[in-house]
């Protein structure tokens, strides 16, 4: 049996910061490790550095594809699934289909015909929030678990009713009792939905990082290249309203013995390591247990994580520890500038809280990412205000997302009746994707990427984004300023 493990491309504009934060694609590459243990034959396909998928497809002839991806890769991850079925009914498109429709005898004498069609399976974090948006024809399973016994169940072709955190194609005909029809997806009458479990990350073998070491110089976090990821733990356990990390794993946060994962960071080879847990700092003990072994074991590396704001307000001793083993960027999202906007979505924090996180990062050498939101009832005055508050705190890293309401959250049909757009590509919070309140979207696109420009002019004085086109990314926003909302 042959798997081959997609990642499509985030975007095919070049406005998708490729070459600038390019992750490894870890998930995959775990995945890649169990499904290796349990005897298969796995290649790894990763669109933001290999943009020929149909390529791969040729040369390796998989039995199965597994795809993986966000919301805005939803499109390109179904257009692939439609490219497997279509290469495994016709060997391919275009000039060899159409010689082969046209004379079946070559098309018999070429493949035999006992070539099994391409089995698609779609998972990743979409997927199992969102898993309906996949009960297409081209499609045969949707895992909604990070469980990979699941993958390597339905490879060795095990009944799916057996299986959990699966949706599959099944018969409705066959369901003989109407009371058992509750999980069948009404729009989709002929997918079954087979709920998740929890899985214990503590299970999951260490990545395969045989396609990051053939491909090291591709991935990077800004300055820090090459890049390597880990995962510490699943699910995040706060409950801001605004995000759907903590509805991953079914709810549940679960980690890894943190001496398991130093072990793991000894192994890769790579001075740069990015954890990609939504939240790393979570837990006091297990932080120093990890500060005490990385020293212990003399590990010479820099750190990139997710920490929030109050955790690094109440614990600085903590930070200044992180900042002694190579802690070097903290991605914290402060959100915003206002209490009030704070508590209505339950952060957990404050205004206040969040410029002393800033300062104690500061004072210990850590640079901090600073995630905010433009809310959709901002006004030109909240879009100036937010830009006065970073330069008055003197952020130099900052990231602004455009409010984009999650498609799997309840609030979501809030938002149905004033959505601008549908296509989960725009699903990238660079999109304004519901009708903003106040203003309209052509000004809000305006005023954004106003704030953009004058950050990102701001960055470029300071120095920090040396290594990246400057120019290509100005020129992109003006012509943004003027064309997303015209
Ligand atoms: S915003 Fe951060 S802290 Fe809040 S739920 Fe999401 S990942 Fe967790």
């Amino acid at each position: 049996m042959k798997i081959l493990l997609a990642n499509p491309e985030t975007s095919r504009s070049k406005y998708d910061f490729a070459g600038i934060i390019d992750d490894e694609p870890y998930d995959l590459e775990c995945l890649m490790a169990y499904l290796k243990i349990k005897g298969y034959e796995v290649r790894l396909w990763d669109g933001q550095i290999d943009k020929d998928f149909a390529r791969t497809v040729k040369l390796f002839e998989p039995d199965f594809v597994y795809f993986c991806g966000r919301t805005r890769q939803e499109n390109f991850i179904k257009e692939y699934c439609a490219y497997c079925k279509d290469y495994s009914e016709n060997k391919g498109s275009g000039l060899l289909k159409n010689l082969l429709s046209n004379s079946p005898s070559l098309k018999s004498r070429l493949f035999s015909g006992n070539k099994k069609p391409i089995t698609t399976i779609v998972g990743g974090i979409h997927a199992s929030l969102n898993p309906e948006r996949f009960f297409e024809d081209d499609v045969d399973y949707v895992v909604t678990t990070y469980d990979p016994s699941v993958v390597a169940a339905i490879i060795e072709g095990k009944n799916p009713e057996n299986l959990k955190g699966i949706c599959y194609r099944a018969d409705i005909s066959d369901n003989s009792d109407p009371d058992k029809n509750d999980d069948i997806d009404l729009k989709s009458k002929n997918w079954k939905k087979n709920p998740p479990a929890p899985f214990d990350i503590r299970k999951m073998p260490w990545a395969d990082r045989s396609n990051f070491y053939e491909n090291r110089e591709k991935y990077c976090y800004l300055e820090l290249r090459p890049c390597a990821i880990i995962r510490t733990a699943y699910c995040c356990p706060y409950s801001c309203a605004f995000c759907y990390r903590n509805r991953l794993n079914c709810g549940k946060y679960v980690s890894r013995d943190i001496v398991d994962v130093v072990d793991e960071i000894e192994s890769i080879e790579c001075e740069n390591i990015y954890i990609i847990d939504d939240d790393f700092l979570v837990g006091t003990q297990r932080l120093h247990k990890f500060v005490e072994l990385i020293k212990e074991r003399n590990i010479k590396k820099n750190f990139v994580a997710f920490g929030r704001a109050d955790f690094i307000v109440k614990h600085p001793e903590v930070i200044k520890e992180l900042s002694e083993i190579g802690f070097y960027y903290i991605l914290t999202g402060l959100e915003y500038i206002e209490n009030k906007r704070l508590s209505d979505t339950n952060k957990r924090s404050g205004v206040n809280t969040n410029g002393n996180a800033i300062r104690i990062l500061h004072e210990n050498g850590i640079h901090m990412m600073a995630m905010f939101i433009t809310d959709l009832d901002f006004k030109k005055k909240d879009f100036k205000n937010l830009y006065r508050w970073i330069k008055h705190f003197k952020l130099k890293h900052v990231a602004v997302s455009i409010y984009t309401p999650e498609m799997c959250l309840e609030n979501f049909s809030e938002y149905k009746d004033r959505l601008v757009t549908e296509d989960p590509a725009d699903w990238d919070y660079l999109h304004v994707v519901a009708q903003p309140t106040n203003i309209s979207v052509k000004k809000y696109y305006y005023y954004y990427h106003i704030l953009l420009i004058k950050l990102f002019l701001r960055a470029k004085r300071q120095g920090i984004y040396d290594f990246m086109d400057y120019k290509m990314f100005i020129k992109s926003f003006i012509k943004n300023l003027f064309k997303f909302g015209g």
